[in-house]
């Protein structure tokens, strides 16, 4: 199947310049989403994975389903003060703008073996925090899920020495 088809490009959203990859019109059609599901969870059996771990939103949308197919847990990673309790922090850059990224601190036990997901890897910024939340926690970060890569940002040379999967580049 050929994703990119059912990739919709909004130009200048959120702000002037940036040609936003919008997903949704991958999620809403159910033999997409589950197309695109697949092969992430394909990608992941091999790697023994014991828990995915994925940055709110688009994250959740991808990594959710993943877990589920696996058999495992899913951890959110949140935007600070929306996690109830202890939590382990880590400031990031974005595309557009800066935050600080959150998980709690029984998220993940020492030693187990993590898939990050996430919709689109951009500057890499918040997939490198997501490492940092998971690497602090003591988990191993086994690979890293992407449906979409924007090669021209170099997103990938922030990850480098993981194992990185991205169903299509832009
Ligand atoms: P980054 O930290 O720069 O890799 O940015 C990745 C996050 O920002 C992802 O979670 C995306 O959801 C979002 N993002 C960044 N750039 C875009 C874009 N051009 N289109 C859609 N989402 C984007």
């Amino acid at each position: 199947m050929d994703l990119k088809q059912y990739v919709t490009i909004v130009p200048d959203f959120p702000k002037p310049g940036i040609q936003f990859k919008d997903i949704t019109t991958i999620m809403d059609k159910g033999e997409v989403y589950k197309y695109a599901t697949d092969q992430i969870v394909q990608y992941a059996r091999e790697k023994e994975i014991d828990i995915v771990v994925g940055p709110e939103a688009r994250g959740f949308i991808i990594g959710c389903p993943v877990a589920y197919a696996l058999g495992v847990g899913f951890a959110p990673v949140r935007k600070e003060g929306k996690l109830p309790r202890e939590v382990v922090r880590v400031e990031y850059g974005l595309e557009y703008g800066k935050d600080v990224l959150t998980m709690h601190k029984d998220a993940i036990k020492p030693g187990q073996r993590v898939l990050i997901t996430d919709d689109l890897l951009a500057t890499g910024g918040t997939i490198e925090a997501t490492i940092k939340l998971v690497e602090q926690l003591g988990g191993v970060v086994a690979g890293i899920a992407f449906l979409i890569e924007l090669t021209y940002l170099e997103g990938r040379k922030k990850l480098e020495g993981y194992d990185v999967l991205a169903l299509m580049q832009f």
